[in-house]
Parts: C-alpha cells; structure tokens; sequence
C-alpha cells in the first residue's frame, strides 16, 4: 500500500531529504571495475563525464547550474539506460582569482602578501580553502548533482599535482618547453603574465599623440629636419631604440643611414629600413621600442636592436626612464607630453579611438612587456589535437564550433605558461647561481645537474592555471602512476564520453585538454596490451557546447546591471525540480536561454499537478486494498503493454507513453533537451491528467456489483503507467519522481533510488499494433460538446443531454465509448442520428465526423454565430488554398516524402468537408 502523502507538495520538505540521502547512500559512486568479477556494477559501457571545476572561489551561479543541470539530465539518462555512468567531480584552485581574494582580505587586515612571505601567503590560501573552498560543491550536493563524490578532487591535490610535475619535466625533455625574454601580457595590479586568452579588449576613446625627433647631421648636431611619429602610448619613448621607414619611402631616401635624437632622453638612435613598414599610414615613420610592443620586438630581433625595459612590474617607469624613473605609468605620460611640447617636440594631438586590452581578473589595462617567461612549443601537441577532431575522434555539437576551434588552433602561437603568482603549482626548475643553467627535476635536486654546484635556488613562477586542469582528463584515473593495481580505472573510464562546456572556455580548457590528452595518453597502452590509437588518446568523445543563460529580455546577467537571478533564491521558492525542468525546456544547441520567472511558476504547478495525481492514485489503491484488490508490485519496472481488447484509453495511453518514450530517447541523444522536456510534458500533464486518469475514474470501480477483473486490470495500467511516466521524467525532475516513487513502493522499493531503475524504452511493436484512432475521435467529440457548452453557457457542473449527428465511422467508435463521452463532457442523455450535413442547422459544431447539438434552453445570438462562420470560411478558405498551392507544386512534390504529401492530401480533403459544412451552416441562418 502506497504511504500517505502530504495534501501539498512542498518542495523544501523533499527536496533536502533527497539530497542528503543520495549523498549519504553513495549512490552516484562508481568504484573502478574488477575485471576478476563480473558484477551488475562491472557490466555496461562506461559514460564519463568530468565536471567543469568551478573555481574554489566560487559561488553557484544561474550559468553553473544549467551547465550542471544539462550533464546531470545526460548522466542520469544514460545512468538509467543501463551505462556504468561516472560524473567526476572537483574544484580548481584558479590561481589569480583566488590569490587576488586572499590579497583583499589581506589588506582588511592591514597586511600584504609581501610582508607574510611565500610560505605563509601559501599556508593561508590553504586555510581559506578548508574554511570557504567547498562552498559551490555543498550547492551542488544540495541541487542533486549525480556525481561520484569519493571521487573528488582539488587541482592542488597531491596525486593531480605529481601529474603536472610529470607532464612539465616530461615536455621540457622532450624539448617542448623552454625560457626566453618575449613580450608578454603584463598586469601591473596582478603583477604577472596573463595569456592573451586572459585579456579582454575594449574600445577606448584615446589619443594620437605626434611626436618630432630631430635629424642629426655629420656632426652629430640637429640639423634643423625632424621625422615624425605617433603613438597612443607616448611613455614608452623612453625605451625607443630606433625609427623604421620602408626603404623605399620616397619621403626619407635622402634619410637612408642617418641618426635621431631621441627627445628628452637625448640619445642618439638610428633610423632603420624595414619593409614591414607601412608607407601609407600616419607618416610613414614609425618609433621602435622592442620591450614594449610585440611588432617592435620582432623588428629589433631582426635588426639586432637592443630592447629598453623602461616599467617595472607594477608600471611604473623603472631607473631606465631617466627624469620619469619612479612615476606612474599615466602621470610619466602626462608630464612626457607637456615637456615635449615645451622643447616645441610635439606635433599634433588627434583624437584616436583604440582597442585597449585589460586584465580579466582585475580589469587593469594590461602592458605589452619583455619579460622572462616559460614557453611551450605547441606545434606537435596541436597537430594531433587538430587531427583528432578533423579525423571525427572527437566530435563538436554544435557544429559550428568545431569550425571556431579548428580555426584557433591552426593559428595557435606557443602558450606562455609562466605566471608571477604566490599560489599554484610551483614550476620543477632550479637556476643554477654558478653556471647559469637549470636544472628541471621530478624530484627536488639538491644539486646543478650540469656542474654539481649546490647553489642552486627553485624558479619561483608557477604554472597558469589551465595547465593542470588541462591534464585533467588524465590525472583523475592516475595518470602517470597507473600501474596493475589502479588500471582498471583508466581503462574502464578514459577516454570519457562526454564533455558540456561553457564556449567562453573553448580555448583556455577544452583545446588544452585535446592537446594534452593526445599527448599524454598515447603511451599507455591499451588493456589488451596493444599501442593506443589517436581515436582512444582523445580526452573524450563528445564535446556538446551549452548556450548561456540571460534574463527574461534577453539581457546578458550582470551584476552592474542588476539582472541577475540567483539560482538559490529560485529554488528556495520555487524547488530545484521546477528550475531544472525550466532550464531544461528552453535548452536546445546554440540557442541562449532567457530565463523567465513566470516559466518557473508553470512548472512549479506541473509538479503540484503530477503530485496531486500520485495522491489521486494512491486514495484508489486504497480503496481497491479495501475490497481485495492488490497490484503486484513486481508488475511494475518494466514497459506496460495491454491487450488488444483492453478499453480504448488503456490502449491509447500505453501506446502515447512508448511513442513518447521513443521520442524522448531521440531528443537527448541529439541534446534536444526543449523537445525531450516538453514531450515528457505533454505527455504527463496532456494526456496522462487531462484525458486518462478523467477516463480511468469510470473503471475504477469498487461497488459490491463490480467486475473485480476489470478493476484490477484498469488499476495496474494506471500504475504501471504512472510509474513509467516517473521514471521518464526522473532525470529532469529527480526529486519530486525520488519521492513519489518510493511511495509507490511504500518503503519497498526494488532499488535503492529510481535513478538506478531503467529509463522507459520504446517498444515499436507495441505502438503500432495498439494506435487507437478512436481516442482522437473521442477527444474531439468531447472537446467540441465543451465549447458548445461554453457558448449555450451551460453552468459548469450541470448535464445536459446532447444530440449527435454520426458518421458510420464515428458512431461505431462513440458506442462503444458511449460512458467516457458522457462523463467527460457531462451529459445525461445522448440522442445519435446519422450524419447529414445538408441539415446542417444554426448553432451545432461541426467536426470532421459528426455534427454535434445540445440540447439547451438558450436563443442563438444569430450575429456573432454569422461572425464565427464567416471567420472559419475565411479561416478554411486560406488553409485549402495554401495545401492546393504546394500540392500543386511540381518542384515540391518530387522532393517531399510520400508521407508528407499524403498528410498534405488527407489534410485538403477534410478542410474542404469542414468549409462545405461552414458555408451550409452560413446560408442556413436566418436572414436578417
Ligand atoms: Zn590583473
Ligand atoms: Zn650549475
């Protein structure tokens, strides 16, 4: 006997319940297989998904959540399809934000990083993160995440941190890593390199700022000539170590070989010839500074040019910017510009409209910079990533992704993996203060590899942070320690299956991890012993690239402009369930969400529907225990089927529950999740409320008279049914489904949750032998009878008796459903006539198969009867015209599918019926 439920459904009484339980049970755990034993937990292809960590910074937000209500809904899927489904989770130690956080609690403190030290900076990173780190993980514990929470890890940890050591020292012998002076992303507020990734550019209304330098003659003397240039960025000036024109710029031949004077630094610099100069823009001339722009670098590498570092790491002019050593980056510029143009150096100001880069994390402007840093040289690793997505090893939804990606990757320069950071994985290197060299190690060397000296001191960069997520894929199944004992994991687990991602991370997390999967995964063989192809190197399978979420106007969420929607307040009102099935229907590829309330609402009184169901279904198992009606439980579990003389609803909603089924399985294996969540939608609230259980209500019946059999056999579709219906929905909405599922069973299920029983299936044999036309023939009927009463204005509960005017057709289906008519349309009396539509008289409703009248006291308002049919005319006219232009089209016809133009015929014929019948009906009224 189903257990009572509460008379509401109140979402906070279920859902912390459930949550804590799926935790506490381990129910999403999934240990690595025992190949010696073939248990039901070692059976079935793997599913892998690994979560995108959040940073340990984090708080859940509307995007986190979609993001993992989409692979929770995939996991749960396939999870319930029978696949050994494994969902990692984990958070990343996100180097600058998190640094960033600790530094600005910091200063509340009146302290810095500096004055702590390394060690002690680093010790209190770790004490924030034991304190607050796990705060997005304990949302996700609470929202159901069906993850494998033994399986957690953090990017800092030990084994993933022997991984990024492993994958450093073993690229840097193999020669793809190494150190040189480039120019760099520079952020003087978070005083560290940033990947160009990293740096997001705005437009910036600036200046164009021209500046005269002066020829020399002979003597080294001005010779009365200037050269112009311009810049918008007139400090860096102070490190120009030449000026370059295109040699053959006719403008300056007569130049060729001669020297400037730099202003206010009074150097003498050269003019040089380069043909990367652009003769037609500005003037032709342009100022060189090799440590400060990147064009400029390449030139002074070409021409052996010395290159002026004239900032320091927080932008500030440094001891090379002689009178403005000391100042600000913007004031050295202001009082640039004034003493040029009182020494009569400066031409003129034009206004000029660039693009500025700006740090990601700190939104400071960023510097172009020299700067010492640690390269990979990505070449090969991008290779095969490139190949592996173009041979279709792994593949992109959608599409037009795989485009963008091929694209980045084809042009990818070598990644700057340095940062000037206090927090991350320190990079394995030793300078060596007696011969210069480095020593890289996987162990801490106590000694120069290279001439044994012991002054050796550790790099202090640490790696960007993509770098360990990038190995991730890997490192979870314990890469590189994988040995006989732990195999079992990678082997069952790598590659994963799937991967749902935010596209803003396309480059930073899912590039890095192709090239590094690829890369890495190439050298473990595969179980059988046998070299591992590029096919089973790949990182994983699918790639499927979410869309975001935005707000009801379709507004890009943000804090500036106060329009976000935090996800937690959404669930305190409205329950998980209804948030997730809200972002569910409206998740289809490419297309961004704008998140609405009032759709939150609309689902929250779907569950509240589907609750009030449970409850209806419950009192009737009831009520059947009473007389000695039992439903076997080991009835349920499976697919319904009925006979084929079951009654007519029986057989329509087994029929409508594989179809939906079937259609279901379709969407999610094409992300379709709108059309799978409105499917399931339809199907509940459609057809299983609104017709079904109205229809069911007439074969429950538990009188003295009644023929048991029928009974028990109306009662079991209805709870198989139902009982299917919550296993289709359970991956959208796991709680409410948890919870009425378990009453069911009253506290003895046949598995520990419903996440663990199958997810319905199709069955086609069953859909085609059982298609019941007849229900839509009823339906019909009764939903015209209801509009007829609306219009007579038949109070909503009174019977009232009915005349039908049948085709053959039609009146057998209505005899032998005569009862559900009746009911659902709350009539006394039915009076059936054979259908003539000659007679067609004012007043009735005309349907394909029948004409229908009611018997009811009540004077037809002639004028607004003449305003409908003449609106239907209007309305059939247009649709007959519309079907007789395409069937009428040669070029369509010969493309279209035999089923199309079939419907397309059918569909003509039956809107000329329904004219003809609207036009009799019109000419029938009275005149006027
Ligand atoms: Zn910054
Ligand atoms: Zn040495």
């Amino acid at each position: 006997m189903p257990h009572d439920l509460p008379k509401a459904y109140d979402p906070a009484a279920i859902e912390d319940h459930w949550a804590e339980y799926w935790v506490r049970e381990n129910l999403f755990a999934q240990p690595a297989p025992d190949p010696t034993q073939a248990s039901a937990q070692s059976s079935g292809e793997a599913f892998t998904v690994l979560l995108p960590p959040p940073n340990v910074t984090g708080q859940l937000h509307m995007g986190h959540m979609f993001e993992q209500a989409e692979i929770d809904i995939m996991v749960r899927w396939r999870r319930m399809t029978g696949r050994r489904a494994l969902w990692v989770p984990g958070t990343d130690h996100a180097g600058i934000a998190t640094q960033l956080m600790v530094e600005r609690q910091l200063a509340t403190e009146g302290t810095s990083r500096q004055q702590l030290g390394r060690e002690a900076f680093e010790a209190r990173v770790w004490e924030w993160k034991r304190h607050y780190g796990g705060a997005i993980l304990d949302q996700m514990k609470r929202l159901g995440a069906s993850v494998d929470w033994q399986r957690e890890y953090f990017t800092m940890d030990d084994h993933l941190s022997v991984a990024v050591r492993e994958a450093f020292v073993r690229l840097y012998e193999q020669g793809l890593i190494y150190r040189g002076a480039y120019i760099v992303n520079w952020c003087p507020r978070c005083q560290t390199a940033i990947s160009d990734l990293e740096v997001v550019y705005d437009e910036h209304k600036g200046h164009l700022w021209e500046i005269r330098y002066s020829v020399l003659d002979t003597l080294g003397q001005d010779s009365g000539e200037y050269i112009t240039v311009a810049t918008t960025r007139p400090e860096t000036m102070l490190g120009d170590v030449a000026v370059a024109i295109h040699p053959e710029d006719e403008r300056y031949l007569h130049l060729h070989g001669k020297k400037l004077r730099l202003p206010l630094m009074g150097l003498e610099i050269p003019i040089i010839l380069d043909e990367w100069v652009s003769r037609d823009f500005g003037t032709g001339a342009v100022k060189v500074t090799p440590a400060h722009d990147p064009n400029d670098f390449a030139l002074g590498e070409r021409h052996h040019l010395p290159s002026i570092n004239v900032m320091d790491d927080t932008g500030h002019i440094n001891e090379n910017g002689g009178a403005y050593a000391g100042l600000d980056r913007y004031v050295a510029r202001k009082r640039i510009v004034a003493d040029l143009e009182t020494q009569g150096l400066l031409g003129a100001i034009k206004d000029h409209t660039n693009n500025v880069g700006h740090c990601d994390r700190c939104k400071t402007v960023v510097e172009p910079r020299l700067s010492t840093q640690w390269f990979i040289k990505i070449q090969p690793l991008a290779e095969k990533a490139i190949s592996a997505v173009k041979q279709g090893h792994i593949r992109i939804t959608p599409e037009q992704y795989e485009k963008t990606y091929l694209n980045w990757m084809e042009n990818i320069h070598d990644w700057c993996i340095s940062r000037q950071l206090w927090w991350g994985h320190r990079i394995p290197a030793w300078h060596c203060a007696t011969c210069h060299k480095t020593t890289v190690a996987r162990v801490d060397p106590t000694a120069c590899s290279h001439c044994g000296s012991a002054q050796v001191t550790q790099e202090t960069d640490v790696l960007d942070t993509w770098f360990s997520s990038g190995l991730l894929p890997v490192s979870v199944f314990c890469w590189p320690n994988i040995n006989a004992e732990n195999r079992a994991d990678f082997d069952a687990f790598y590659p994963t299956s799937l991967l749902i991602t935010g596209f803003d991370i396309l480059f930073f997390w899912v590039a890095r991890m192709i090239m590094f999967g690829c890369w890495f995964s190439k050298d473990i063989p595969m179980p059988d012993g046998s070299p591992r192809s590029l096919a089973d190197s790949v990182p994983f399978r699918e790639v499927y690239i979410h869309a975001l979420v935005r707000d009801a106007n379709r507004e890009k969420m943000s804090k500036t402009k106060g329009n976000v929607v935090d996800p937690i307040e959404i669930v305190k009102q409205y329950g998980t369930d209804a948030v997730r099935f809200t972002l569910a229907s409206m998740a289809s590829p490419g297309t961004d969400i704008a998140f609405n309330i009032a759709r939150t609402e609309g689902y929250r009184a779907f569950a509240n529907k589907i609750w009030n169901a449970a409850r209806f279904i419950f009192m009737n198992v009831d009520r059947a225990e009473e007389i000695g009606i039992k439903v076997d439980s080991a009835a349920l579990g499976g697919m319904p089927t009925v006979a084929a003389d079951a009654p007519l609803e029986a057989r329509w909603i087994v029929a409508e529950l594989h179809a939906t089924a079937g259609k279901v399985n379709q969407a999610l294996e094409n992300y379709r999740f709108d059309d799978a969540a409105n499917l399931i939608y339809q199907f509940f609230w459609g057809s299983f409320c609104d017709w079904y259980l109205e229809i069911v209500k007439l074969r429950l019946d538990f009188s003295e008279t009644a023929d048991k059999a029928k009974t028990t056999a109306a009662l079991t579709i209805l709870l198989q049914v139902f009982e299917t219906a919550l296993r289709l929905l359970s991956p959208f909405m796991p709680f409410l489904t948890e919870e009425l599922w378990h009453a069911i069973y009253d506290g003895n299920p046949p598995a520990k949750s419903i996440a663990l029983t199958r997810y319905p299936k199709m069955n086609e044999a069953v859909v085609g032998a059982l298609i019941p036309t007849g229900m839509v023939i009823i339906q019909n009927l009764v939903i015209d009878i209801r509009a007829l009463r609306k219009e007579r204005d038949v109070p909503e509960k009174e019977h009232v008796p009915v005349v039908l005017f049948l085709s053959d057709r039609s009146n057998k289906v209505f005899q032998r459903n005569i009862d559900v008519v009746r009911h659902l349309a709350k009539v006394t009396e039915v009076v059936s006539k054979p259908l003539d539509f000659m007679s067609s008289r004012p007043g009735r409703r005309r349907g394909l198969g029948w004409d229908v009248d009611i018997d009811y006291e009540t004077t037809i308002d002639v004028a607004a009867e003449r305003d409908r049919l003449t609106k239907d005319i209007a309305k059939y006219e247009k649709g007959l015209a519309s079907a007789e232009r395409q069937l009428g089209n040669e070029g369509f016809l010969a493309k279209a599918p035999a089923h199309v133009v079939e419907g397309l015929k059918k569909q003509e014929a039956e809107t000329r019926l329904l004219l003809e019948k609207a036009r009799a009906a019109l000419e029938a009224l009275p005149k006027e």
